[in-house]
């Protein structure tokens, strides 16, 4: 979204461990921006709503135990103290996710919800009523189709119905059928879950989402901004390999590629403090040696570099 030209207020526990929103007090702070933000985008931890759960890991000697089944949404009777918590904290932060997302309904607001598509979250009795709306829509994609690495079906829902022109019903790629096994890693002595790899957005899911609700917010008058051409997945092809890439190079490491790609600019500082200081406008700067020496006295820097990349005038001129 600040790629685009949004002013954003990214709320995430891995980013500020303040912003706990199963914290009673901290999900008041943030419902209050409900009304305020224009568009909201909600990605709710699936660690303990996910079905993966429930499928057993052969060979692994202490398995992750299932937190909840068709009988038991909210948790299953007899949990461990440990495993309790965790059910209870992904229950509050489904029912605030959700809360949340009835506010910036109710206020004119766009919100997107995206979840797996085998989560326990759609079950829940607050997320069937919320969909029930005549204004919202709901649709499914396959990650892969955004250049995911595995096959992972995932839901969207939404008030934006901009949103429908992501939706990939199907998906036509090669994939490994062992690419969901978990495995033991004896250099790192512990087991590796692939499902964490696929958690994070692609740089080109992030885009696509960013695009569709930047052209609902512009339709309803909520903001001037100049909106790139919308991405088209890519539902076939093969993925055989891609497991094995580095996650981040379609996530994190894709995003100024891909900004780049559709025209965009990188944003201000003031435009969303958390991300990489590479992101900013302000390190797009070249730099110029003539004759090829390093000497700092003859360097001259191009574009809106940093202030320590100024060189002083009195060694300019000469
Ligand atoms: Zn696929």
């Amino acid at each position: 979204m600040a790629w685009i030209g949004w002013d954003v207020e990214a709320v995430d526990w891995e980013l500020d461990k303040g912003m706990d929103l199963t914290e009673p007090e901290v999900q008041q702070k943030y419902l209050k921006l409900a009304s305020k933000a224009k568009v909201s985008l909600v990605a709710t931890p699936c660690d303990t709503l996910s079905k993966i759960r429930n499928r057993p890991i052969p060979g692994h000697p202490n398995p992750p135990l299932p937190l909840r089944d068709a009988d038991h949404i909210w948790g299953l009777p007899g949990l461990g103290d440990r495993d309790r918590k965790k059910a209870e904290d992904g229950n509050k932060l489904v029912e605030f996710s959700l809360q949340y997302a009835e506010k910036v309904d109710e206020a004119g607001n766009g919100v997107l919800l995206e979840t797996p598509l085998n989560s326990w979250f759609h079950q829940f009795p607050r997320k069937k009523k919320l969909v029930a709306r005549s204004n919202w829509v709901q649709l499914q994609y396959w990650a892969c189709a955004y250049l995911g690495a595995r096959r992972k079906g995932q839901s969207l829902f939404s008030n934006m119905e901009e949103i429908l022109d992501l939706e990939v019903p199907e998906c036509g790629h090669l994939h490994s059928e062992r690419e969901w096994k978990p495995w033991y890693c004896k250099d790192l002595k512990k087991w590796v879950y692939p499902s964490a790899d696929e958690a994070e957005y692609t740089a080109m899911l992030a885009f696509a989402m960013a695009i569709k609700s930047t052209q609902w917010a512009i339709k309803h008058g909520k903001v001037k901004l100049k909106v790139p051409p919308m991405i088209q997945p890519v539902p076939a092809g093969s993925r055989l390999g891609w497991a094995e890439l580095d996650p981040a190079s379609v996530r994190s490491k894709a995003m100024r590629p891909m900004a780049r790609f559709l025209g965009l600019d990188a944003p201000k500082r003031s435009q969303c403090k958390w991300l990489p200081v590479q992101d900013f406008a302000p390190v797009v700067t070249t730099r110029i040696q003539w004759p090829e020496v390093w000497d700092e006295a003859t360097m001259v820097y191009i574009g809106r570099g940093y202030r320590c990349f100024l060189i002083p005038l009195r060694a300019r001129q000469a």
